[in-house]
């Protein structure tokens, strides 16, 4: 297949689009590099273009006979949506429904979008499942339920085929060492601890010592980002116009926030000094997927454990301990 990946600069997108590759498909990249990091693409053919440019994508998406879209290019920081609304609102929900227009122009009716189990708010009842009530708490959250509406509209009404992929924590790097994670500003906790075991941060925060959980820490399911491409690919290659699909994408195990910590400390040898600090706003105590629907329509499920997770991403910032500057 010929697939047009938006942000595959960035972290999720630059994995998925490699493992495209890889799978034998034709890539192109659009990206505006806003978030995104230019050695994250590799070979891949690329354009710099922002999706708001209806008629440039458009064009694109004719020019090289693009038959379906993986759209991961959106703005990712749940704090900075609370504070700074409106280029959520602009990035996340204007540029995609510019994207989704894009295509209809174009004629393309398929589309993997990256979601998240932020769609879900605080859960009702964990392990979540694809039904569970969607009342999400930031404004990152509600942009990407937005979207997962706009494409069961759009597929309703133009018969477009859809795979909404709602997100656990996506973790880890490449196998290869050659891609990673690298934010500006880092606020993900597993590139946080290993900041430290490099010297680069004195100790690490815990947000919230007292959630009612078995050592009182923030349980959270994080999956590999290799993980999470395989995913994309199955989904994109079982997609068909007219076809909707809303995916949780996790391992369906949860470790806690003093898990990963002990578990980074034997990894690195390193003793990794935290501090306890109030909880962070917003922060559900537990976050589990149940990703038996993944399983059954992708023949999907998780291959990584939390200690290749922390492996990889290990290896990767070890080597790239300023991450692409390096
Ligand atoms: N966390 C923490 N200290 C940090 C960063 C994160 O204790 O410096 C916790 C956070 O409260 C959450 C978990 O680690 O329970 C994962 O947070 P992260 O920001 O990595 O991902 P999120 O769950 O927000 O998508």
């Amino acid at each position: 297949m010929r697939v047009l990946v938006t942000g595959g600069a960035g972290y999720v997108g630059s994995h998925s689009a490699k493992l495209l590759t890889e799978c034998g498909h034709d890539v192109l990249i659009v990206d505006n590099l806003a978030e995104g990091h230019r050695p994250a693409i590799g070979r891949a053919r690329f354009v710099e273009a922002d999706l708001i440019d209806r008629k440039r994508i458009a064009g694109l998406l004719t020019e090289h006979r693009i038959d379906a879209v993986m759209h991961f290019a959106a703005f990712a920081y749940v704090g900075v949506s609370v504070r700074e609304p409106a280029i959520y609102y602009q990035n996340n929900i204007v540029g995609s429904l510019s994207l989704l227009d894009a295509m209809r122009d174009a004629g393309v009716n398929r589309i993997v979008f990256s979601s998240s189990c932020a769609t879900y708010g605080i859960p009702e009842r964990v392990p979540i499942t694809e039904d569970h009530p969607q009342h999400p708490i930031s404004p990152y959250g509600f942009t990407k339920l937005v979207i997962e509406h706009a494409l069961a509209d759009y597929s309703h009404a133009y018969g477009l085929g859809y795979a909404a992929l709602r997100y656990f924590n996506a973790s880890g790097a490449a196998a290869d060492g050659t891609i990673g994670e690298d934010h500006d500003p880092e606020t993900h906790l597993i590139p946080l601890i290993l900041q430290v075991a490099l010297g680069q941060r004195e100790y690490v925060e815990v947000f919230g010592t007292d959630y009612p959980t078995p050592d009182g820490t923030c349980i959270r399911d994080y999956i590999h980002v290799d993980d999470l491409a395989t995913a994309h690919v199955a989904a994109i290659e079982k997609l068909q116009p007219g076809m909707a699909l809303k995916l949780n994408l996790g391992t369906g195990h949860g470790a806690s926030v003093q898990e990963v910590v002990d578990l980074c400390r034997e990894i690195t040898r390193h003793p990794i000094p935290t501090r306890a600090v109030a909880r962070r706003e917003g922060d559900p105590p537990k976050l589990v997927a149940d990703a038996s629907a993944a399983k059954r329509e992708l023949n999907w499920q998780a291959r990584y454990s939390m200690r290749e997770i922390i492996e990889s991403a290990w290896a990767w910032h070890k080597k790239h301990p300023r991450g692409y500057q390096d």
